[in-house]
């Protein structure tokens, strides 16, 4: 694909808020023009090919300077999106760079949608789809594991991988078409063993990819924990123990769709986000109204739960309710006996009369077992030995899906070679194959997915 932008875009790339610098990104043809109507090279000069250069801001509409910035000039082919792209690194805060943005727009730009410079980084040849979507999951990574998947699929891991394999199936399907066209021809009809070895090949291929993907998809969104329990059970200390011990730094992330506190942490590079802490953390003293209806909110979001327990109290009536709400969504669950410093009541075997999910004991109040829980978290979801340098290839729904399908249209493919059939029919799940992996890499991409796939990026990317 040659670049076939008319139009020049510009969008601030950095977050606004209060910071040192904010960068305003201009991208296409008309990118240096535009740029140099409002800087003021100091002492006056070009703005040299991937030099940076500092100069004051001019507002085209009034000649009047309102800022001092660096500039940078970089010409295609090489920069982000291929095109000419100039970056303009302003005083950061909200106006600051607002007012850059501004100038930019008032002298030609179109503002930019979102993920637009990285959709014509895909679209200009620069990089495949499954690499666009890793810039998205660079930004968003939550912990530095899924930040080095996100790079790892950036550097082509998953690409390369798919690309092999999607090329092997374009090799027996030029075989197996020869064959069908030219049956009354001297083309040598396709070994059917060697057929069924590289099919087999290519599905143990995809398999691998596959590996840990339900790990992958954890890694990269963080896994969603519910903690539920009867009143004073201690949910609440033990969600405060949970924090204490996570030496990452901790964020409160005001919801931006709900009106509660998420709070995240990071359990050895995955990322943990407690749903709900105002219903743990609210005063809620009865498991009869608000309780059950906030349990089944944080339920329903979540990927795992944790069902805390009293081990200083044999099991109560709302325990058991509690019990069966959590059995009723299908998560993996894991038991907490807390309050262990006191005299016990509460024996692990009772306590998996409500679930037969693995128990942890803790003492929120001293920390004692919050490591071993820890882990058991880890463990819950398939992670207890995730390693740095043996991440999942899949991180993305969308890619699992997509090589789960693959795997399906080889199968049919195997199978019609198995069952002798004419090579017409070997050919259609290879096709098929072809199509989905080429929806990874997006040689195969319908517009409708590339918008839902860029329409969740932000601006500026
Ligand atoms: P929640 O209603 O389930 O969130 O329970 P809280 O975390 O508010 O705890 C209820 C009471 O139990 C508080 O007085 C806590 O200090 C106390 N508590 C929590 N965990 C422990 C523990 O491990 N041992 C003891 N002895 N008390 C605890």
């Amino acid at each position: 694909m040659t670049n076939s932008y008319q139009d020049t875009i510009a969008a601030i790339a950095t977050a606004l808020g209060p910071a040192g610098i904010g960068v305003v990104r201009i991208s296409g043809p008309d990118a240096l023009s535009v740029a140099l109507k409002i800087v003021r090279v100091q002492p006056e000069g070009p703005l040299k090919d991937r030099i940076a250069t500092v100069a004051d801001l001019q507002d085209p509409r009034d000649g009047s300077l309102f800022d001092e910035a660096l500039v940078i000039y970089m010409a295609a082919p090489n920069s982000y999106t291929t095109e000419d792209v100039v970056e303009i690194s302003c005083h950061g805060g909200v106006a600051a760079v607002r007012a850059t943005l501004d100038a930019v727009i008032a002298a030609g730009a179109r503002l930019a949608g979102p993920g637009e410079f990285t959709l014509r980084a895909f679209l200009n040849g620069r990089i495949d789809l499954a690499q666009a979507e890793a810039v998205a999951d660079m930004v968003a990574a939550p912990t530095d594991l899924s930040l080095k998947a996100a790079r790892e699929q950036l550097g082509g891991r998953l690409s390369r991988e798919v690309t092999a394999v999607r090329d092997r199936c374009l090799g027996l399907l030029a075989r197996l078409e020869a064959e069908i066209d030219f049956t009354e021809d001297d083309v040598p009809a396709v070994d059917r063993r060697e057929a069924a070895t590289d099919i087999a090949s290519m599905i143990s291929h995809v398999g691998r990819a596959l590996a840990h993907s339900g790990r992958g998809r954890l890694l990269r969104t963080g896994v969603r924990l519910a903690i539920v329990g009867s009143p004073n059970v201690g949910k609440s200390s033990l969600l405060n123990a949970l924090l204490r011990s996570d030496r990452a730094i901790v964020t409160d992330i005001p919801g931006t769709t709900r009106d509660t506190l998420e709070e995240q942490m990071d359990i050895r590079g995955v990322a943990f986000v407690v749903v709900d802490t105002a219903g743990i953390r609210g005063t809620v003293d009865s498991i009869e109204s608000e309780g059950i209806a906030r349990t089944r909110r944080a339920l329903g979001e979540a990927d795992i739960a944790l069902l805390v327990l009293d081990s200083a109290r044999d099991l109560a009536e709302s325990d058991r309710a509690v019990g069966r709400m959590v059995g009723g969504y299908g998560l993996p669950v894991l038991t907490v006996l807390n309050k262990t410093d006191l005299p016990q009541a509460l024996s692990t075997d009772r306590a998996t009369e409500l679930t037969e999910a693995p128990t942890v004991r803790t003492c929120a109040l001293t920390d004692e077992g919050v490591e071993p829980l820890r882990i058991a978290l880890l463990e819950l979801i398939d992670a207890g030995d995730i390693r740095s340098d043996e991440l999942p290839m899949v991180t993305n729904v969308r890619h699992e899906e997509a090589l789960r399908t693959a795997q399906d249209h080889l199968e049919g493919s195997a199978n019609a070679v198995a069952d002798d059939l004419p090579a017409d029919f070997i050919a259609i799940g290879l096709h098929g194959a072809v199509r989905v992996l080429g929806e990874i890499t997006g040689e195969d991409a319908s517009e409708d997915l590339l918008d839902s796939i860029f329409i969740r990026f932000c601006i500026g990317k």
